[in-house]
């Protein structure tokens, strides 16, 4: 991104208008009241967020199939870390291809559902259950929740 600019994204319910967004953070320390005021909401990217759940049972079909990524585990954007465990899973694949060979590729399937499966669908169910306290209607418990964080 070149210097002086930025780029902000916000999670909030389908409906919500620019002027409800811009509410929202109305009272939250400078530059983020400044920097949604002067951004164009014609400017704007909404996406609508999903996520895989519940989790798979398999990220490998049968000798030939291997899911990476979002694909094998979308999560919600609460933690940042969907892309960084996609890397993970690509470096764990190439490794086990690479170690077993192309006459083992199920044992390579294998060693890498093995490894990453686990691993991926715990960083999606930590994603998730922040993503739930940080869109609690109990802001009150969400607060008190988040001072005890380190
Ligand atoms: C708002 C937001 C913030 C995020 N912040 C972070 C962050 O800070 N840190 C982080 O680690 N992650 C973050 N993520 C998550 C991250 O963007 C994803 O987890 C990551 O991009 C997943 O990579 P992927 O390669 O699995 O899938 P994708 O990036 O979705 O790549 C899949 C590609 O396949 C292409 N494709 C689809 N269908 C076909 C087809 N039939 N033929 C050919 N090509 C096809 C698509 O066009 C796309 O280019 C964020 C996500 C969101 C939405």
């Amino acid at each position: 991104m070149e210097p002086g600019r930025t780029n902000w994204y916000a999670t909030v319910p389908e409906a919500t208008t620019a002027e409800q967004l811009r509410g929202y953070f109305a009272d939250w320390h400078d530059p983020i009241p400044r920097i949604l005021q002067e951004t164009d909401p014609a400017d704007w990217v909404r996406y609508e967020m999903r996520h895989l759940y519940p989790a798979l049972l398999r990220f490998v079909h049968g000798p030939k199939i291997a899911l990476v990524g979002d694909a094998a585990h979308a999560m919600t954007p609460s933690l940042g870390q969907g892309a960084c465990t996609a890397i993970l899973d690509a470096e764990a694949l190439a490794r086990t291809l690479a170690r077993h060979g192309r006459a083992r590729q199920p044992q390579a399937l294998a060693a890498y559902d093995r490894e990453r499966r686990r691993a991926a669908q715990r960083v999606a169910f930590a994603s998730r259950t922040l993503h739930r306290l940080m869109t609690t209607e109990h802001t009150g418990l969400r607060d008190g929740l988040i001072r005890l964080l380190p």
